[in-house]
């Protein structure tokens, strides 16, 4: 089956790109323009920056000692869509592999002598998952032939000892080859890559082994800490370990690791990641939204991470926090076109970026660039979009499972159905039988969606948040409509989130939406917006939103911006502020924007 994902257990069982085709519409649109577009300007990049020319042999090297990594999740990106360019691109990765099956263009004559920062295995890991993704939808070939014999070589090296590498993404990469092989020993040498960290297993370095986890060993762990994306791949192998292994102890650690990130350490957008210095998360309740790092790597991790937990519980939390994470941060990490990235994603922009020439020196967010001297998410988003159907629906004995209303067909065992919806823009999502056949479908309701209808068979009831079933049997043309509160909705922070307070954001189903400010419309710096209904304007098959906000004033700033008397809100008159929806901003250049608005002090 064709899904990057296949548990040998599990509450809800995967279902793979061939069972789930995605129709136009907000995800098969994109995910269209990934295969037609944004794999061959990754591809055209990675020549140009001579990443792919190391493999050649090409002297003298160039790029990041990580660079490798981008090729094989542009390979894995390829996998998913069947992309023509995969044979030739595997076999020049291929002509790069020794003997013994190592492979790193960087590292070859000094192997593993810098495991701390050297990224050997974590490139190995992504080589073994565009392995993966290959057998899966097409079989043995020089790519996977080149994965395993990488896999055999880090087993051989790595099963005895204590070592791990600093950046995580082997583990979760062992267990799927694990699961498409058959070979127990890539489980094993998972295993111990998971239990091996924070006994410790690697050197104390200026940020600290909480950078890498390596503070802690992963069970005794509270929550997720240190670099993010290291954070939730780790988390992500360690779910995939405790779920092959039948290790409840494990599962539940990362579950209550999830839950405490979650409450106290996630932005409203679903993004993760506080600090630049160190691309970490920060403490509880630090969500500085101009200062927020967000990376769009992180967001992608953090949906492999809940689509596993999703998997093996059946919690429809995971789905939750996956579709707010899908909508307002894969969505935003690319541009309408396809061929630029944001690589960190503030919530707050407070002077426009200024347009560099090429690739992107300082990815702080701001602008989108066709590249990065460090271009992890590009290459992240393309395997991700790829795969996107993957994480649709689900299935279980009795029936399947949606978890994302998006224009689609799926298809399991006797069941065949077809999705239609405006989502995110409307709220309805009708499911068609296409066939006739027994199952029980469940829509999840989101949490946000209280006061949801089902109608099936002509009646018609209220459904919570949670899941919506439906039982067959099913003739042909048999319907069920879901129908869910799109109004727009006025959004507060908890009071500990000490960079929010006096501020609110709008929310409209699963979007988050922000000001933005471009050329000679009006600044965004001092506002006070009224917390009153949003007008819904619907502007080219998008829904904008306007508000009344106080926009500036006379008055001018004293000579120290701090006083004896609480400021109050800015004295200009009420106007119309428009708002768009988070993903769609920076398309329009240069730009400020903000999702957190000031509220005045009267409300
Ligand atoms: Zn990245």
């Amino acid at each position: 089956m064709a899904n990057p994902v296949l548990p040998s257990s599990g509450v809800l069982s995967p279902l793979g790109l061939d069972a789930v085709r995605l129709s136009p519409g907000f995800w098969g649109d994109r995910v269209a323009l990934n295969r037609e577009v944004t794999i061959a300007h990754c591809q055209e990049w990675e020549e140009r920056e001579g990443w792919i020319g190391n493999f050649r042999g090409e002297r003298p090297r160039r790029g990041r000692e990580f660079s490798d990594s981008e090729i094989y999740k542009l390979l894995e990106a390829m996998a998913w869509a069947d992309h023509p360019g995969l044979p030739a691109l595997a076999e020049i990765v291929a002509g790069a592999q020794e003997g013994d099956g190592y492979l790193n263009t960087r590292w070859s004559g000094s192997r593993y002598t810098d495991l701390e920062w050297g990224h050997e295995l974590y490139c190995y890991g992504h080589l073994i998952q565009a392995g993966v993704a290959r057998l899966r939808t097409h079989g043995e070939d020089t790519l996977t032939r080149v994965a395993v014999r990488a896999a055999d070589h880090v087993c051989r090296r790595f099963m005895e000892g204590t070592q791990t590498c600093g950046h995580p993404v082997i583990e979760m990469a062992l267990v799927e080859l694990y699961r498409v092989t058959g070979t127990e020993r890539y489980l094993e040498m998972a295993r111990r890559f998971v239990e091996r960290r924070g006994l410790p297993a690697l050197a104390d370095i200026p940020f600290g082994r909480a950078y890498y986890q390596d503070d802690l060993p992963v069970r005794q762990a509270q929550v997720f800490r240190g670099h993010v994306v290291r954070a939730l791949y780790l988390a992500s192998g360690v779910v995939d370990v405790a779920v092959e292994t039948g290790d409840e102890e494990l599962l539940k650690a990362v579950e209550a690791q999830w839950e405490r990130t979650v409450a106290r350490r996630t932005h409203l957008t679903g993004g993760m990641g506080s600090r630049h210095a160190d691309e970490s998360f920060g403490e509880d309740y630090e969500l500085p939204p101009d200062r927020a790092y967000n990376e769009t790597c992180a967001s992608i991790a953090s949906v492999m991470l809940s689509y596993r937990l999703l998997l093996a519980t059946g919690d429809v939390r995971y789905a939750d926090l996956a579709e707010r994470t899908l909508y307002n941060m894969l969505a935003t990490g690319v541009a309408l076109d396809g061929r630029s990235f944001f690589y960190a994603n503030p919530l707050q922009v407070r002077v426009p970026a200024v347009p560099l020439d090429g690739v992107n020196h300082a990815p702080e967010g701001g602008l989108r660039s066709p590249w990065f001297d460090v271009s992890c998410c590009p290459n992240n988003i393309a395997r991700t979009l790829a795969s996107l159907p993957a994480y649709v629906a689900t299935a279980t004995t009795d029936g399947i499972q949606i978890h994302h209303p998006t224009p689609a067909e799926i298809r399991h065992g006797e069941l065949a159905v077809k999705v239609e919806t405006g989502y995110p823009w409307d709220g309805a999502v009708t499911v068609r039988a296409l066939t006739g056949g027994r199952g029980r479908i469940a829509l999840r309701v989101p949490a946000w969606a209280a006061g949801a209808r089902l109608t099936h068979r002509g009646e018609v009831r209220e459904v919570v948040p949670g899941y919506a079933v439906a039982d067959g049997p099913w003739r042909t043309g048999d319907e069920l409509r879901l129908e869910l509160p799109m109004g727009p909705r006025w959004t507060f922070p908890d009071r500990r989130v000490d960079a929010l307070r006096g501020s609110a954001a709008v929310e409209r189903g699963p979007l988050v939406y922000c000001a933005e400010s471009v050329a000679d419309e009006p600044p965004l710096g001092d506002l006070a917006a009224r917390v009153a209904p949003p007008v819904e304007h619907h502007v080219d098959g998008v829904v904008e939103l306007e508000v009344a906000a106080s926009l500036g004033g006379s008055s001018e700033p004293s000579g120290w911006p701090y006083g004896h008397e609480p400021d109050g809100r800015p004295s200009g008159a009420d106007a119309g502020l428009r708002l768009v929806p988070y993903h769609r901003w920076g398309n329009r250049g240069p730009a400020t924007m903000r999702v957190w608005l000031p509220v005045g002090a009267e409300e």
